[in-house]
């Protein structure tokens, strides 16, 4: 009887098919690190101490700003220092 042994192999496959995928869920399920607690790095600006976060933040080097005003304010006034 072929198609019975047909019917028979595709639901083995299936059944395969359907015990991997739900084994792969479970590993997944355990796993899974919980969500991270949403920390924002925040750094001061050099120049008026405001805090920003660090992703906002304009950057000269090492230090941080607030905005590119700022920044160049400081570059500046770090020009006029060494006059
Ligand atoms: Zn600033």
């Amino acid at each position: 009887m072929p198609i019975f042994r047909g019917l028979l192999l595709v639901a083995a496959v299936w059944l395969v098919f359907v015990i991997s995928r739900h084994l792969l869920r479970s590993h997944r399920a355990r796993t899974a690190s919980p969500p991270a607690p949403t920390y924002i790095a925040t750094v001061d600006c050099a120049s008026c101490g405001l805090r920003i976060p660090k992703t906002e933040a304009v950057t000269d080097g090492n230090r941080y700003f607030c905005c590119t005003q700022h920044r160049d304010q400081k570059i500046h006034a770090i020009g006029d220092d060494r006059k």
